[in-house]
């Protein structure tokens, strides 16, 4: 590992001084903070990120679960994932999310790990760890060894020429169906990102993951009112029963009016450069009786995009069964 120096400050004001100035986004800067460290430090042995300060800021203050007005949640960015999936309210409220954290990593690993440090893990495309091979996220314009590579674990939506990397997390799968929001504070002040518009697609800059500025800092995730507890569920399908990343995950939720779906929010995850949420798929829902055919109609919408590469084209039709049995749980319709 490189040398690197280390500050550990006891405000959110002194931790953003520590990073003033900086220009660029959070994934290309050469001071990052780090919290858990659950995915940096293994970058950094690897070589694959280098930073030459960091800025420890486990010590901000930032890891509590607090009721905001109208019954939302607000998560701490610092609040350990495995203390937030338990958070008796996250469990009754927003089961979804919980069990979308409990599918993620191990115990271990969401023991340590922390809200905002999930949405800033990096991919774990082979070829970005391995710094022997080219990889335009890792150094840009040399390349992309997954396209004509091994990319069973890679993108069917929204990718690149440049870069056919997935997002990893599941947490954010859920976050993305709940519409939750991202509090950030900068130079500027506070400003909030909604989790639509927190990660992005690789395009022709795939070493930029966030719209998170360099000098900026995740103090909080905050969950709208609305769980969808009733009806929602979160499903991960992957090689392992345990930690193992997805292949295709499916964030499911729905109102529902009797047995017809009243509005619908699907994400997915496994499948591109950020958690997938199509508004096609979810108007295809609105209105519909809650059957097997509605569903797969849906999946059918949401995929018709979806591409394949040499090693991952299966993924286009268990992403679509996925979609469809997730829903059906999520609606209380038999699935067989
Ligand atoms: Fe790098 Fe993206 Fe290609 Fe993987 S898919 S090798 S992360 S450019």
């Amino acid at each position: 590992m490189r040398a690197f120096s280390y500050d550990r400050p006891d405000s959110v004001d002194a931790a953003l001084r520590g990073v003033a100035g900086q220009p660029g986004t959070t994934t290309e800067a050469a001071v990052k903070f780090v919290a858990g460290g659950t995915n940096l430090l293994d970058l950094m042995k690897a070589d694959v990120m280098r930073p030459e300060r960091l800025v420890d800021i486990s010590r901000l203050g930032l890891d509590r679960i607090e009721e905001l007005d109208g019954g939302a949640l607000r998560l701490g960015a610092l609040a350990r994932n495995a203390d937030t999936a338990y958070d008796e309210r996250v469990q009754t409220r927003y089961p979804m999310l919980s069990k979308a954290i409990l599918a993620g990593a191990s115990a271990q690993l969401r023991n340590m790990a922390t809200n905002g440090g999930n949405l800033l893990q990096r991919t774990r495309c082979y070829y970005f760890y391995d710094t022997g091979t080219p990889c335009n996220k890792r150094e840009p314009g040399t390349g992309c060894g997954a396209r004509t590579g091994v990319n069973r674990i890679h993108a069917i939506l929204g990718a690149s020429d440049h870069c056919i990397a997935v997002h990893p997390s599941d947490m954010c799968v859920a976050l993305a169906a709940l519409d939750a929001t991202v509090r950030v504070s900068g130079p500027k002040g506070e400003r909030t990102i909604p989790f639509a518009d927190f990660h992005r697609l690789p395009g022709d800059t795939p070493q930029i993951d966030s719209s998170l500025a360099a000098d900026e800092l995740i103090t909080a995730i905050d969950l709208p009112a609305h769980g969808f507890a009733e009806h929602s569920t979160y499903l991960k399908v992957r090689d392992r029963a345990s930690y193992a990343f997805a292949l295709v995950s499916v964030a499911a939720a729905l109102e529902m009016d009797g047995q017809t779906i009243r509005s619908a929010r699907l994400a997915l995850g496994g499948v591109a450069h950020k958690p997938w949420r199509d508004p096609a798929a979810e108007a295809e829902l609105a209105g519909k009786p809650a059957s097997l055919e509605t569903f797969a109609e849906a999946a059918r919408v949401l995929l018709r995009d979806a591409k394949g590469h040499s090693h991952n084209a299966f993924k286009i039709g268990l992403a679509g069964r996925a979609i469809v049995r997730a829903l059906a749980e999520a609606a209380g319709v038999e699935h067989p």
